[in-house]
């Protein structure tokens, strides 16, 4: 297997299993991930000498989503790792540098439920295209994306509460916060 110049396999699972507290199926598929979106885009160092080259989009909050923290130093934090939980395998790796971006999705369980669990493949040996489909794509990324000072602030008109960095939303000429504006959030107040 062609690690390029990141990493072999076993060192990067090894560590980011300990990062996670074990090397589960998540940990695998996460450093194989990894190492196909940092070759695909050039990065071979990304906690040092690349590491204000990288930014990460991840689509599911599991596991392979600490191995690709563990492996890149990505952060939400720092702003480097953004997550957008859409419950799918896949994250797309950015460089920086060179707007290169390539989205690399899992292939494996493709299959429905009900059809029994899928044979889980040799993560140490299984070929890249047997893993992952990876495609080239562009990320639109806006200043208030970028790690660095928020760029502004605004408090919302109707819950008074502060928004950051350009995530509120003009509403008939009302500046809102998200759930504000959606009418919805994922807690509910104790009566
Ligand atoms: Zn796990
Ligand atoms: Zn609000």
């Amino acid at each position: 297997m062609d690690n390029g110049y990141f990493g072999e396999y076993a060192t990067l699972v090894a560590e980011a299993g300990r990062f996670h507290g074990d090397i589960c199926a998540g940990i695998e598929i996460g450093t194989r991930m990894t190492m196909s979106g940092l070759k695909r885009i050039n990065i071979t160092d990304p906690k040092g000498a690349d590491r204000k080259k990288l930014m990460v989009f991840v689509e599911i909050d599991r596991c392979s989503t600490d191995a690709i923290m563990a492996l890149t130093g990505c952060k939400p934090g720092k702003r480097t790792m953004k997550i957008r939980d859409y419950g799918k395998m896949a994250a797309t790796f950015i460089n920086l540098e060179t707007g290169k971006a390539v989205r690399v999705v899992t292939r494996m369980g493709k299959k429905g439920n009900g059809e029994g669990k899928a044979q889980l493949p040799d993560f140490a040996k299984a070929p890249e295209e047997e893993l992952f489909a990876i495609t080239d794509v562009e990320v639109p990324l806006r200043p208030e994306d970028m790690p660095g000072k928020p760029l502004r602030r605004v408090p919302c008109a109707c819950c008074g509460e502060s928004v950051m960095d350009g995530r509120e939303v003009e509403h008939q000429g009302k500046t809102l916060c998200k759930p504000c504006f959606d009418k919805a959030d994922y807690y509910h107040m104790v009566a």
